[in-house]
């Protein structure tokens, strides 16, 4: 992410902010934060895209949607480019999480949207069965907001807005003040598709923008951030009765068993821990080894560190990043430092590159780490691998869980099932086994934190359902019927009686539970 600074305002008010690139750490620009007004203009635009959105077919949503793949395509290198500029990402990282992703994510809804969006016909239970028809409408929302962080600047803005749209709403994105420019290729890339004229407009700002927002007339903020501002727009959208989603912070835990393939998991741990310079909501950011292979794993776990590559030519070739902002690096070294000075250690890393310029920290193996550190309690978000030792699984799991956090975590093991019966008792929105937290790609499965990590899960059929209101409708099967209701009568409640006793206390009267 570009650093930032409030420079000054423009005479009509509006906030400007100053980018510098965490690559070079030269000047990127400025940009002007949207206000309240031009929150309120485009909200009036997006709402009259959205009435003819709204109107058409799935299916004609699909064919406008899936216009994206070419154009994504066509610009990945522009999009990787920008993405690479504001964040210092590594290119390959900034490849495969922002456009191979994005593309995933475009085919994955356009092709299933149609089925996750037909009405449905459940059966009504019990007597109402023998009189009554459901149908279950899945309508759009309206308008609907969507705020996001820095670290996934243009996946975590398409791959939301591809569902939104398909569910037959417009969107109001409001990108990370730092990463601006990434999010301005959604609308760039929706344009070039040519989706409608503000059905997907990317409003530029910072938090008071995001504010802005969540006070809009928009009828529900998808939140992707920090767990303190999660906090605050949650408490917004409670006041108004919005519905929200919040993808919130993580501090995944990784469990390695005896019988794990020591290789794989050495690579899990790096990749999990380095990728995106460990910028990852579902970055593995504790490991627990059981102590009969600690000493195999923390050996290949610093030879694989040693061996990384970090540049600033950001060819495909290099494994790791800058972190993208001077605030994330004070945390990260911030934490470094205190754990050592309580007695961690550093076995590689542990400091900034000193061969490079921009905001470069070194990959980093530690031990002899504890839950009273830091870095062992708050995100850290910094490409760390944090090796623990533990007596066992049950020591492991338990670990795990002593955590505020509860998003993703991963269990490493050669006996499959161990690994899902030890998934199973890490408190957190999903787990992988054998791999590093590959959830949010996994389009099937819902993805959400538990705890401090978040609140409602999106992606897949349910994320899908979430931009839509499922509006049952109910009619009778005979085309007319002899009312029933008042008059009430003692015969009437007689009756009634005779008929509770006949379902809740006989055998027959189980067919209309
Ligand atoms: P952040 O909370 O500081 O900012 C996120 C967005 O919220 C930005 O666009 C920001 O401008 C906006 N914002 C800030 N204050 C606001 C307010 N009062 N009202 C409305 N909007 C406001 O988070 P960040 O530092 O940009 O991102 C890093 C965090 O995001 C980490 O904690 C990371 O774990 C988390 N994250 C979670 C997921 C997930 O899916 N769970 C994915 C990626 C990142």
């Amino acid at each position: 992410m570009a650093i930032y600074e409030s420079i000054n305002n423009t005479d009509d008010g509006r906030r400007v902010l100053k980018l510098t690139s965490p690559v070079t750490l030269q000047p990127l620009g400025e940009i002007v934060c949207a206000n309240e007004a031009d929150v309120s203009a485009a909200y009036a635009r997006a709402e009259s895209a959205q009435l003819a959105w709204g109107a058409k077919s799935v299916k004609q949503r699909v064919e406008a949607v899936q216009k994206l793949l070419p154009v994504l395509l066509n610009n990945s290198e522009a999009i990787v480019d920008t993405v690479v500029s504001e964040t210092g990402k590594a290119r390959t990282d900034a490849l495969l999480m922002e456009i191979y992703a994005a593309c995933d994510s475009v085919s994955y809804y356009c092709r299933r949207a149609e089925k996750f969006l037909r009405p449905e016909k459940p059966r009504a239970h019990g007597f109402l069965g023998l009189s009554k028809t459901i149908e279950l409408h899945f309508k759009p929302l309206g308008v609907v907001g969507i705020i996001t962080p820095w670290n996934g600047p243009f996946i975590l803005a398409i791959n939301p807005t591809v569902q939104a749209i398909l569910a037959g709403n417009a969107v109001l994105l409001k990108p990370s003040e730092v990463t601006p420019e990434s999010g301005r290729w959604l609308e760039k890339v929706c344009k070039e598709a040519g989706l409608p004229d503000g059905l997907v407009q990317v409003v530029i700002g910072d938090g008071q923008t995001g504010a802005a927002l969540v006070e809009s007339a928009v009828k529900k903020i998808a939140f992707t951030g920090s767990v303190a501002t999660g906090q605050r727009i949650a408490e917004s959208c409670g006041r108004q009765l919005k519905p929200c989603t919040m993808e919130l912070g993580g501090k995944d835990a990784m469990i390695v068993c005896a019988d794990a393939d020591i290789d794989g998991a050495v690579t899990g741990a790096i990749i999990g821990s380095c990728m995106n310079s460990g910028h990852y909501c579902c970055g593995t950011e504790r490991i627990y080894v059981v102590e009969a292979v600690y000493d195999r794993f923390l050996e290949k776990a610093i030879e694989g560190v040693q061996a990384l590559r970090q540049g600033s030519e950001y060819g495909f070739d290099e494994d790791v990043g800058a972190v993208f902002w001077d605030k994330q690096m004070a945390i990260i070294e911030g934490q470094v430092d205190e754990a050592v000075a309580n007695g961690a250690k550093v076995h590689v890393g542990g400091k900034r590159n000193p061969n490079l310029n921009g905001l470069y920290y070194l990959p980093t193996v530690m031990t002899d780490l504890n839950h009273e550190m830091a870095i062992m309690r708050d995100e850290n978000f910094g490409p760390i691998v944090c090796v623990v030792k533990v007596k066992d699984e049950a020591e492991a799991i338990a670990m795990a869980n002593d955590s505020q956090y509860g998003l993703h975590g991963n269990v490493w093991t050669q006996d499959k099932q161990k690994g899902i019966d030890i998934a199973r008792q890490i408190d957190t929105g999903g787990v992988s086994v054998n791999d590093m937290a590959v959830g949010y790609g996994v389009h099937a499965a819902p993805f959400g934190g538990r705890k401090d990590s978040g609140v409602g899960q999106v992606n897949g059929k349910v994320g899908l359902r979430g931009y839509s209101f499922c509006q049952p409708v109910i009619s009778d099967r005979a085309a007319a019927k002899k009312a029933t209701g008042f008059p009430r009568s003692t015969e009437q409640a007689e009756t009634f009686k005779k008929v509770m006793k006949f379902i809740w206390t006989t055998r027959i009267g189980r067919l209309f539970w």
